[in-house]
């Protein structure tokens, strides 16, 4: 019997009896000094995700546990995929305990990003959303950006009590805990070792002080985020390593933007006028006329129109089209993952195109 030993990567309970269920390990690593998972080992080592047959569900039931306990909540969100990062069911699963909003990753956002803009937007979405937050924060979890700031707004808003670090996978929040506890205890990349035990709830603990702790909980895994979607190779392209610098396009109507193979643009009606695209440096983009677009796709997806590439290529769903007016104001046309296009001018028609489940949104500019 293993019951009593726990992930010290995710802090699932420990099984060997069932390879493609949560928490497998097999028995000749369990007398290993740090036991880890069969998901968090091959997250670990080869940065993939989807490898058992974790349901959403058993994710989502972990996390409720809160509901039963008092604590304040910090909810990591990444400033890139704020929606394919966000967990919609929150609020229910955590009741009544505060939560702070956190985007993490402001390292990668223009120079020129509004951040009050952003927090607004954040505060504005999270409502719409379904979420009750106390304030916002912006930082960077590998540049050490605004983390005073929000390490003094955790002292004072938990009380005394214990703290629960809750975000999707991929967000950073590895990274923000290791910080956490390098700037507080001077030990470096802790949770990846095994300086804390997992407990009962399932999560891993981290002492404050005599009486409270912070808790790193799964990585919740939302299906709408891109990575799931791509290979590890890929998603180092698609991903930003530092700050975006804005690529301007003029384009008339029945013009398309094609971002790598993986999201298109198509401006089908309005005067001719600039749109301004926030993608990773080196994700290519091109242009083309939009009564060539659906056959240059098909023709130059995974060579030319890359990512994804020839052999990834089946990954990748089908793009899915919506179309869209934009009656005024500078708009963001969001494709989750990847970065956004700005709309500087209405009274404009698109039709946009993502990954089918990968779905596209629009919010006001914050730059
Ligand atoms: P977790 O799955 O939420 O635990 O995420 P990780 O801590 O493993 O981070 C996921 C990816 O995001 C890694 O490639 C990190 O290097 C990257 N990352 C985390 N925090 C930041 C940040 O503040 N800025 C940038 N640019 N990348 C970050």
């Amino acid at each position: 019997k293993v019951n009593e030993l726990y992930c010290q990567g995710c802090g699932i309970t420990i099984q060997s009896e069932y390879e493609d269920q949560p928490g497998y390990v097999p028995t000749s690593a369990l007398n290993k000094e740090q036991v880890i998972c069969k998901r968090c080992f091959r997250l670990k080592h080869y940065n993939e995700v989807q490898d058992v047959s974790f349901t959403d569900d058993d994710f989502l039931k972990m996390i409720s546990q809160i509901r039963n306990t008092k604590g304040l909540i910090i909810k990591l969100v990444d400033l890139f995929d704020f929606n394919g990062s966000f967990i919609t069911s929150l609020q229910r699963l955590t009741g009544e305990n505060q939560i702070l909003l956190v985007g993490n990753k402001v390292d990668l956002l223009p120079k020129s990003t509004n951040k009050n803009k952003l927090k607004n937007w954040m505060k504005q979405a999270s409502k719409e959303l379904g979420l009750t937050i106390q304030d916002v924060f912006l930082i960077s979890a590998t540049k050490g950006i605004g983390m005073e700031a929000l390490q003094a707004a955790i002292e004072d808003f938990r009380e005394g009590k214990d703290v629960y670090v809750v975000g999707s996978t991929n967000v950073g929040k590895s990274t923000f805990i290791n910080r956490l506890i390098s700037t507080s205890t001077g030990i470096e990349d802790a949770i990846t070792t095994s300086y804390f035990p997992g407990t009962t709830l399932g999560f891993i603990d981290i002492p404050l002080d005599k009486k409270a702790s912070l808790y790193d909980t799964p990585g919740v895994i939302n299906r709408h985020q891109m990575v799931h979607y791509m290979s590890e190779k890929d998603l180092k392209i698609i991903t930003p390593k530092k700050e975006i610098k804005p690529r301007v396009y003029q384009l008339n109507e029945n013009q398309t933007l094609f971002v790598g193979g993986m999201a298109r643009f198509d401006f089908e009606k309005g005067e001719r006028q600039s749109f301004v695209c926030y993608f990773a440096n080196e994700l290519p983009i091109h242009r083309t006329k939009l009564e060539n677009a659906t056959d240059l796709y098909e023709r130059h997806v995974g060579e030319m129109l890359s990512p994804p590439n020839e052999a990834t290529l089946e990954m990748l769903p089908p793009l899915e089209s919506k179309t869209i007016r934009i009656k005024e104001g500078k708009t963001d046309i969001v494709f989750p993952g990847l970065g956004w296009i700005t709309v500087t001018d209405g009274d404009i028609t698109i039709t946009v195109h993502s990954p089918k489940g990968v779905p596209i949104s629009v919010r006001n500019s914050f730059i």
